[in-house]
């Protein structure tokens, strides 16, 4: 870390320690060039990436709209609330997990794909139907056979 007074490259740490809450690290630094003094936290970040449609807009990851996603395909199934309350969850810890600023839609698509298949098959097929437009009959059956993967 650059010095904020002098700029010198070199700056060490001479005490470090985790806050309270335990969610960030405060770092007491020194320059090795003009001896001041500074602080730096150290926080991680857990932000939601922007989604990348196909035609290269972007847009805020919305939990909402992932939850759309999930309803629209578990339609009238019998499927409790909670599972899909964990789908969704874990849908969001794979995309955090990522650590990456941007997704495209179509790999949020398969994680959604992932997480309907062993909730509902009906649901599945469902909504890969709808995400993938099936361009013909071929495409229907790799969904279909995927089933029994
Ligand atoms: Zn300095």
């Amino acid at each position: 870390m650059k010095c904020p007074f002098c700029g010198a490259p070199d700056t060490s740490v001479i005490d470090s320690r985790v806050s309270e809450s335990g969610d960030s690290i405060r770092r007491r630094r020194r320059c090795m060039v003009c001896d001041k003094r500074f602080t730096t936290y150290e926080t991680v970040e857990l932000r939601l990436p922007q989604v990348v449609k196909s035609n290269g807009n972007r847009e805020e990851f919305s939990e909402p709209k992932l939850r759309e996603g999930f309803s629209r395909a578990l339609h009238k199934r019998p499927v409790p609330t909670e599972y899909v309350d964990q789908a969704i969850a874990n849908v969001i810890k794979q995309v955090l997990a990522l650590g990456e600023r941007e997704i495209p839609s179509r790999m949020l698509g398969e994680m959604v794909m992932q997480a309907l298949k062993p909730l509902d098959k009906v649901a599945y097929i469902r909504f890969a139907s709808v995400y993938k437009s099936f361009q013909d009959v071929d495409d229907f059956r790799h969904a279909i056979r995927d089933l029994d993967a």
